[in-house]
């Protein structure tokens, strides 16, 4: 039998997207029972990611007819059958690209890019945290929050950092690293602190004047709105571009040294053009990039108890979102927003 301690009601509210409706509030969504192997979340913290905004109104296709937000940290609320590695109460976070476990990808440590659960990510596809109570298939994909952790934090680790993290790892970058980040809202803030965690100098484009205050914040070595000449073409070992519209993909191309890499991190643009005889006469390497590992959360979160990356939250009841939807929209706020349902 399930073992259920705190009270659980039979419904909640959610914000609920459909693909003609778009995303609404619903007071009457069902909280599912864990079966054998499940168990239920109590969500208590759930970010924004502008990949939400590209769902919204940029036609990124994500999937139909589920409850979004998929940075997601909470408390285990009841276990279904065969639930031996979580105890209710536990605080978790969610792997967002929720992976199967089983396939080779999985098997092989890729567990982001899992075939198996490609549009079954929690919040884009499967359910995700702008809900009460969230029902986890596969509990292989929690990681339980180091104690100095707060949920809010926890919760754009899941994502905001977790994100850059992978990038930036999967770049090989290092202390001889040279790089160039563009755009530091609530994944290129973060980037900062992971980059310089690693070792490297790094240098932040921005057109926002709050968001470059951040950025010297996060300890960023240069920032500018434009790149002055003083920085020379050809001259980073990796750029991390996350907007990734055709100017910004054009800025990381010409900067970016022969044998460099370009990580396009950002959704922006649907497609990009590359200057394919400079790619190739100095072979420089596009190289795609997908949320993170559950590995990677897991280092995300060691990295964070250790001091080393804080991502920058504010809070919000849940009931708010449409508000902060339209903030984001606008580059009302800097950082991540992170909502209390
Ligand atoms: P955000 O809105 O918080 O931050 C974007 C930042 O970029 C802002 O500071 C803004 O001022 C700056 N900016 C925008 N246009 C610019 C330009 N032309 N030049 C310089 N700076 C510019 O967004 P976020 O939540 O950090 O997300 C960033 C991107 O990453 C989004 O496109 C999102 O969809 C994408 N994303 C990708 C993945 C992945 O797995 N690849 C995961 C999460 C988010
Ligand atoms: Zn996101
Ligand atoms: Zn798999």
């Amino acid at each position: 039998l399930a073992i259920r301690t705190m009270s659980i009601p039979s419904t909640q509210y959610g914000f609920f997207y459909n693909k003609s409706s778009g995303l609404n509030l619903k007071k009457d969504l069902p909280v599912n029972k864990p079966g054998a192997g499940q168990l239920l979340l109590k969500v208590d913290a759930v970010g924004l990611c502008h990949s939400d905004l590209h769902v919204l109104y940029e036609g990124l296709d994500c999937g139909d007819n589920y409850v979004m937000g998929h940075e997601i940290a909470g408390t285990v609320a009841e276990l279904g059958e065969e639930v031996s590695e979580f105890s209710v109460g536990d605080r978790v976070a969610c792997v967002g690209p929720n992976g199967c476990g089983l396939c080779k990808h999985c098997l092989t440590g890729n567990d982001n890019v899992c075939t198996k659960s490609f549009l079954d990510w929690f919040g884009l596809g499967y359910n995700g945290g702008y809900e009460q109570f969230l029902l986890v298939k596969r509990p292989r994909n929690l990681v339980k929050i180091p104690d100095n952790v707060t949920s809010e934090e926890a919760a754009a680790i899941t994502d905001a950092v977790l994100t850059p993290y992978h990038a930036i790892k999967s770049a090989g970058v290092g202390p001889a690293s040279n790089i160039l980040i563009i755009g530091a809202g609530g994944l290129g803030g973060n980037a900062i602190q992971v980059a310089k965690a690693f070792g490297a100098k790094v240098t932040v484009l921005d057109k926002k004047d709050k968001a470059r205050d951040e950025a010297k914040a996060f300890g960023a070595d240069q920032v500018y709105s434009e790149l002055p000449e003083s920085v020379l073409p050809g001259s980073f070992s990796a750029c991390f571009d996350f907007v990734s519209v055709q100017a910004t993909y054009d800025l990381c191309q010409t900067y970016c040294e022969p044998k460099g890499t370009i990580v396009p991190v950002g959704l922006g643009a649907s497609s990009l053009n590359i200057n394919l005889a400079d790619l190739d006469l100095r072979e420089i390497t596009v190289k795609g990039s997908f949320w993170g590992t559950s590995m990677d959360l897991r280092e995300a979160f060691e990295l964070a108890a250790q001091g080393k990356v804080k991502p920058k939250v504010a809070h919000a009841p849940l009931t708010e979102l449409p508000k902060y939807l339209e903030k984001l929209r606008a580059g009302g706020y800097e950082g991540r927003v992170v909502f209390n349902p």
